[in-house]
């Protein structure tokens, strides 16, 4: 019989309801990305990310439930696209859960086809931790869009964006986050965007410093910040197509232009000569028309970001595909800048770096503050992970379990975790920890417009290293692993994998967790090696990841 939607919440605290924390982290944490505050749609099971689901149907949703609630430490519950399908005696040291998301046999790999075997409830969209249980709200977009724009601090201006203006357009769910992100860098934000409701919704939140009244006042608002070096983000309203030019015409003093407007898609990006009361009709009218004039508009957004880039400043792609619209609209140089993975993740990747995150399993935010400064007394001499911490215990509103995200790279995390581990045996920490990341990770995702776009050796496509990684994390003792296909980018357009692991406070947690947090990211610098990065052939010569191909014979 078919179970109805309901609300579900993950339950809290110290007590066991399953035979073991691993699986009891994995009942919390499907519970917890189907959190009301969490999700986006949690009757239809969408986490986020278009249609990201946690589990196929609420039949499939309460079989998992159940199993994880009967299964033993040396019991492996299978998960097919959402679906429980199989449990098989392994050992303790194997994974309690392990998942399989949207895979597709290569020629059949297309949306169309997935669309027709989810209408027959034969697979689900997984997107990255929508089906592997780990995701934990905006804050996760917040901490990205920081880390992106501290390494462009890094890379370009002594560290902090501080005495800098960051020209950026979209305020929407993923872009919103850039002013304070922005600012949290140490910068000055002006964005663009044509909604006003969108500003008024980023000022309410907390995400926007304030809006101005004219495009004259707004440069002027950030012209003074950067002048005493500090950090404003202002929104002025206004279509990108039009706003950035006229930006570049007037000798603004641009130092970063990006922008996240939905350019992925043109039905939501929107011409210059269209009023945003008359968009959505005009889109479903004639989309065909509406498209063209979109990407023409796109074309003179793009030109003017290549024009800010022969100025001198420094401008990137962030995701959203703008480069690829504006070349179909023919303009040619919309190519001249960088995607933000090569720009200034990859060297990142190549430590082994990527986001490391957690939740507490009590539901106590005490005990998130607790792991803040563990995590800060960990790498005291890491000034942009401090500023993070900070910023984020005083600005991030938990969304479901209380959590916590940050970048760690190889030889970090494992001692992140290992803390962790001893706050819970202490009982500093009220109950256990569970540790995940997104797939977006230096080792664990193939996804040439995004992570692997232009890597050094054209190896963008070879989906092996995922594969890999879901491998060695099963091998290393992780509580529940996971391969995906088409989050992020759509399908036919990445492969991936996630690895979760409990802190438990035991000996046994503690010996896993050292080997998956030192495998899981060594997989990102191994592969970073391979594809002749010198960076993580530094890395890995300094922290001894081994590398036959490199080794003596
Ligand atoms: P969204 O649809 O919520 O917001 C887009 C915003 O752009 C809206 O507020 C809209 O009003 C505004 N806009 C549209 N046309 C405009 C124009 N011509 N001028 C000014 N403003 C305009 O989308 P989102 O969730 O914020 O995502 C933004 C983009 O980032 C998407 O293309 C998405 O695919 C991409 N993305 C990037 C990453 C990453 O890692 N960098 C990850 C996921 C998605």
């Amino acid at each position: 019989m078919a179970t109805r939607p309901r609300t579900v919440r993950a339950p809290r605290g110290a007590d066991l309801t399953c035979v073991g924390w691993p699986q009891e982290a994995a009942l919390r944490m499907l519970h917890n990305n189907l959190d009301p505050e969490v999700a986006e749609r949690p009757d239809e099971l969408v986490v986020y990310g278009g249609t990201g689901k946690a589990a196929r149907d609420w039949e499939s949703f309460d079989a998992i439930a159940r199993t994880l609630r009967g299964l033993d430490d040396d019991e492996t519950l299978l998960v097919q696209s959402g679906r429980p399908v199989g449990v098989f005696q392994t050992h303790e040291w194997a994974p309690r859960v392990l998942i399989a998301n949207s895979n597709l046999v290569g020629d059949w790999a297309t949306w169309d086809e997935f669309r027709r075997l989810e209408a027959l409830g034969l697979t689900m969209y997984g997107q990255m931790t929508a089906g592997s249980w780990i995701y934990i709200g905006s804050q996760g977009i917040l901490q990205g869009t920081y880390e992106t724009f501290a390494a462009v601090a890094e890379r370009r201006f002594d560290g902090s964006l501080a005495g800098t203006i960051t020209l950026t357009s979209g305020l929407g769910g993923m872009g919103g986050a850039q002013p304070l992100a922005i600012t949290m860098a140490g910068g000055v934000a002006l964005c663009v965007e044509v909604d006003p409701a969108r500003i008024a919704r980023r000022i309410e939140h907390g995400y926007l410093d304030q809006q101005a009244d004219s495009l004259d006042h707004a440069l002027r608002l950030a012209t003074e910040a950067r002048a005493a070096r500090r950090p404003l983000s202002v929104g002025v309203l206004g279509n990108a197509a039009d706003v950035v030019p006229r930006l570049l015409t007037m000798d603004a003093p641009i130092d970063v232009v990006t922008d996240q407007t939905s350019a992925h898609d043109p039905l939501a990006y929107l011409p210059a000569d269209v009023a945003v009361e008359d968009w959505a009709e005009l889109a479903s009218a004639r989309p065909e028309e509406f498209i063209t004039r979109a990407r023409e508009s796109m074309a003179r957004h793009v030109e003017a970001m290549v024009g800010f880039q022969d100025a001198g400043a420094e401008v990137f792609d962030y995701g959203n595909s703008i480069r690829a619209e504006a070349q179909l609209a023919g303009y040619g140089r919309a190519f001249e800048f960088p995607g933000f993975v090569p720009a200034y993740i990859r060297p990142l990747f190549c430590d082994g770096k990527g986001p490391f995150r957690w939740a507490a399993l009590s539901g106590d935010p005490h005990d998130i503050a607790v792991t803040d400064r563990a995590v800060a007394e960990l790498f005291p001499e890491n000034e942009s992970l401090a500023r993070w911490l900070r910023m984020a215990g005083e600005k991030v509103h938990f969304e479901g379990l209380p959590a916590r995200i940050c970048w760690l790279g190889y030889g970090e995390r494992d001692r992140a975790g290992l803390r962790f581990n001893e706050l819970v045996a202490s009982g500093e920490l009220k109950a256990p920890i569970v540790i995940g990341r997104d797939h977006l990770d230096s080792g664990s995702v193939a996804s040439p417009y995004r992570e692997t776009e232009a890597m050094l050796d054209g190896s963008d496509a070879i989906a092996d290293w995922p594969l890999l990684n879901a491998l060695v994390n099963t091998a290393s003792g992780a509580s529940w692993v996971s391969i995906h296909h088409g989050g992020g980018v759509g399908i036919g357009r990445s492969l991936h994998a996630g690895q979760v692991t409990v802190a438990d406070g035991t000996p046994l947690a503690a010996q896993k967790l050292e080997r998956v947090l030192t495998n899981d990211p060594g997989t990102g610098v191994i592969r970073h090696v391979d594809a002749g990065y010198e960076r993580a052939a530094e890395t890995a010569a300094a922290r001894g990841v081994r590398v036959p191909m490199t080794e003596d014979g």
